[in-house]
């Protein structure tokens, strides 16, 4: 017997990784230089030296066992309280070590946690468009439904009454992602204010905690002197969940962690259910070297210069050329809307010319097209002539 739900995704790739895995074969068969590839979110800039630097003392240290072996499930207690003081000074809230569970990156966050709140198929979380693919297939690995606020593609903050209309008792949460992949848009503290609001007045309407899930694997990445509001601050019942893939690029190494603070309600439920959650799926636990490299390297600062560079000359040419896309204040894509209206057909002409761009369907808004520009300088510059070409042939 072989379960049709996972054959089906194993099999169908998502439209990031198809064209991924497509630009790899052109780049074999033209040359690297002759393959425009701004399909994924693999940062190109390089892991701060601080990383280096510390997996190489810790191997040094010899100690295998605390290298090497299993951690407690929930992470190690120094990398758990690392975490809970940086979140503490930065963000001046409470937080402990006791409210750190630590993952394998974002995604296994996120499954952990839809895993604690799904009870039951009617169970519902709501996405807002643009929104990140995979959330759909994490709800549904939980048996839970993924519901879409439509995109308010004027300034991609939140369309408030369709959100509204969306909630119902089986919601169980919101999940927001700012800064925005694939929009590079970041929630203002006003945008924040009026979700929480809502959250609360219909928290009580429905009778149960509706939470934010607040996926931040980009929280670092701003460009501007834009602010970042801290979300469980603004609205207490938010769970986090951070990655440090982007920040120190770090994605195939897999490390990350929930935060759920004391404050929120049923917070010691919440912590154990995602515990029993990250059990059920067989995690045991997050790379016991990248927990001492993350408690080694909690102050460690994102470098942002290449992507600073690459999103300038981005939005500088394509306007100039006559493209719209979304304000990118952080993040490392630039969401564009496709000249001829279509993102599907627009990002099929792109890869005639070896420009891969990842069509906006599968993050629910047709007629766009996303560009990660998370690449190094060059291919942003060889690419700018045949974006003009692009548009010239609309
Ligand atoms: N959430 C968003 C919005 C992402 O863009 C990504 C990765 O690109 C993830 C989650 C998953 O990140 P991680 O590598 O930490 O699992």
């Amino acid at each position: 017997m072989i379960n049709k739900k996972n054959l089906k995704l194993g099999t169908a790739r998502s439209a990031i990784r198809e064209l991924f895995e497509y630009g790899k074969k052109q780049k074999a068969l033209l040359g690297e230089d002759k393959v425009f590839d701004f399909s994924l979110g693999n940062p190109s800039t390089p892991a701060p030296k601080e990383v280096d630097l510390a997996i190489r003392e810790i191997i040094a240290s010899g100690n295998s066992v605390l290298t090497h072996g299993y951690t407690s499930a929930q992470g190690s207690l120094e990398t758990r309280t690392a975490i809970a003081n940086a979140i503490k000074q930065k963000f001046n809230t409470e937080a402990s070590a006791d409210d750190i569970y630590i993952t394998c990156g974002a995604a296994a966050a996120l499954c952990t946690v839809f895993g604690a709140l799904a009870e039951g198929f009617d169970t519902e979380f709501i996405a807002i468009a643009p929104y990140f693919p995979e959330y759909k297939v994490f709800v549904n690995g939980q048996g839970a439904k993924l519901q879409v606020v439509s995109a308010d593609t004027k300034d991609f903050q939140i369309d408030f009454n369709a959100l509204e209309g969306l909630i119902n008792k089986n919601t169980a949460g919101v999940i927001i992602n700012s800064p925005n992949n694939p929009s590079g848009t970041v929630y203002s503290k006003k945008t924040l204010e009026t979700l929480a609001e809502i959250l609360t007045r219909k928290s009580k309407e429905v009778g149960h905690t509706i939470y934010i899930i607040s996926d931040e694997p980009y929280r670092e990445l701003v460009y501007s002197d834009t602010i970042v509001p801290f979300v469980p601050t603004i609205y207490k019942n938010t769970i986090v969940c951070y990655s440090y893939s982007k920040s120190l690029s770090l994605p195939g190494e897999r490390i990350g962690y929930v935060y759920v603070p004391a404050f929120c309600e049923n917070a010691n439920e919440v912590y154990a259910a995602i515990a029993g959650a990250g059990r059920a799926m067989g995690y045991v636990c997050a790379p016991s070297l990248l927990q001492q490299v993350i408690a080694k390297c909690i102050d460690v600062k994102p470098n942002l210069e290449e992507y600073k560079v690459n999103r300038n000359l981005l939005v500088d040419a394509l306007t100039s050329y006559g493209y719209e896309c979304a304000s990118p204040d952080g993040a490392f894509y630039l969401f564009v809307k496709a000249p001829n209206g279509d993102g599907n057909a627009f990002a099929e002409l792109a890869k005639t010319k070896n420009v891969l761009i990842v069509p906006g369907e599968s993050f629910g808004c047709k007629e766009f097209v996303r560009i990660s520009y998370c690449v190094d300088t060059k291919t942003v510059k060889g690419a700018l002539p045949l974006f003009k070409e692009l548009i010239e042939e609309c």
